[in-house]
């Protein structure tokens, strides 16, 4: 992934931006495949090093219907300090995303980064 392929992803994050906490954790847990369909403790450690790391992640979300709110949940909770598969991605991609988004969220009206 580019500096460009984060910053969009950072960029689709924009409109949960108003979204209490508590509604995008209602909406991750009632409707997440990884809540309802298989048990997290299932999901794959992942270093996110590697090329097949992320297509594992990509592979163990796909089809979740809150791919963009697992995300941005997992950005304002954990942070930097992600590990795991949230969202779609390992946990080096969301740490990346988390500084578009973090820079984004800390410049509203100048979010074109
Ligand atoms: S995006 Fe992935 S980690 Fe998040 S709720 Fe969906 S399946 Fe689970």
């Amino acid at each position: 992934m580019t500096p460009d392929d984060y910053a969009a992803i950072a960029k689709r994050l924009d409109r949960f931006a108003p979204v209490p906490d508590e509604v995008l954790a209602d909406i991750v847990t009632h409707e997440g495949l990884c809540f309802w369909v298989f048990d997290r403790d299932e999901m794959p450690d992942l270093s996110g090093e590697t090329e097949p790391d992320r297509e594992l992640a990509a592979w163990s979300c796909a089809g979740c219907p809150v791919v963009n709110s697992c995300l941005e949940l997992e950005l304002r909770v954990a942070g930097e300090h992600t590990v795991g598969v949230w969202g779609g991605l390992a946990d080096t991609d969301r740490r990346k995303v988390h500084r578009f988004w973090q820079w984004r969220r800390q410049h509203p009206q100048g979010g074109a980064r």
